[in-house]
């Protein structure tokens, strides 16, 4: 059985409203018992969050049906038998790492120094205990949830965490693990998940960060119309291997290509 990994913002809703059919797609992946996991990069929501915000657009879906960076950090700690961590990230992430050692001491002993986006809460006294505690224990990996540069608020644009990540690895010579799109390690945890299947479709309405980056792990990434997409997407060095008008149009698509 073929299974599905599906980008969330711009191809399921757009701004305040759901893409027309994105709630029927959802209905037809359970009943016909799709492997399917959603991708975001949100880092600030829990995934009950996730399936609260969807269900406003009249989408049902499951917890476990969404793969985020925290949930991913988490999963590839488990896998290396990292228990003791240090979290520099927004309270609400916390949760998705309630099976780990939290250390809170600037001198602890600990596997991961995890990083989020701490918007107002980063200082200069956290930035550099979160370098003194990757200083003090080498075996410790940098873990990144995600490197995006910045977005914009309703107050102006606003640094997000790959400037302090930057930082981090500039000061320890040390390169971070990355857990969000587009990293390859996002999409091998999203693929870890789904366990084994012959064939995995990823569908995303960005060209680079759900299309190539898809590519480059050996899935078949397919290109809606719908979001952030432009004409201008289909004019580059990326070929998606199809284009959809849109999410609606994923079931005959998949009558016509899958068996
Ligand atoms: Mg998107």
């Amino acid at each position: 059985m073929p299974a599905i990994l599906c980008d969330l913002d711009g191809v399921l809703y757009q701004g305040d409203s759901a893409i027309r059919g994105a709630a029927e797609v959802v209905d037809w992946l359970s009943e016909k018992q799709i492997p399917h996991l959603f991708l975001t990069n949100t880092t600030s929501r829990p995934r009950s969050a996730l399936v609260a915000k969807l269900a406003r657009f009249g989408i049902d879906t499951q917890e476990n049906n969404f793969l985020t960076p925290p949930l991913a950090a988490s999963q590839l700690l488990l896998a290396q038998n990292r228990r003791r961590l240090a979290l520099f990230v927004p309270t609400a992430t916390c949760d998705e790492f309630s099976a780990f050692d939290i250390s809170e001491h600037d001198s602890a002993e600990i596997d991961a120094v995890v990083v989020g986006d701490l918007a107002e809460q980063w200082n200069f006294t956290r930035l550099n205990s979160c370098f003194n505690l990757l200083m003090q224990n080498p075996q410790a990996i940098l873990v990144a949830l995600g490197m995006t540069r910045y977005w914009r608020s309703s107050a102006g644009l606003q640094l997000d965490a790959g400037p302090f990540v930057k930082a981090l690895e500039y000061a320890t010579g040390r390169a971070a693990v990355v857990t969000g799109k587009p990293a390859a390690g996002f999409y091998q945890a999203a693929i870890d998940r789904l366990g084994q299947h012959d064939h995995i479709y990823m569908i995303g309405d960005d060209i680079h960060g759900d299309i190539k980056a898809a590519q480059a792990v050996g899935l078949t990434a397919l290109l809606v119309r719908t979001g952030k997409f432009t004409n201008a997407d289909l004019q580059l060095d990326v070929v998606p291997d199809a284009v959809l008008t849109s999410i609606a149009d994923l079931p005959s698509w998949w009558r016509a290509h899958t068996n």
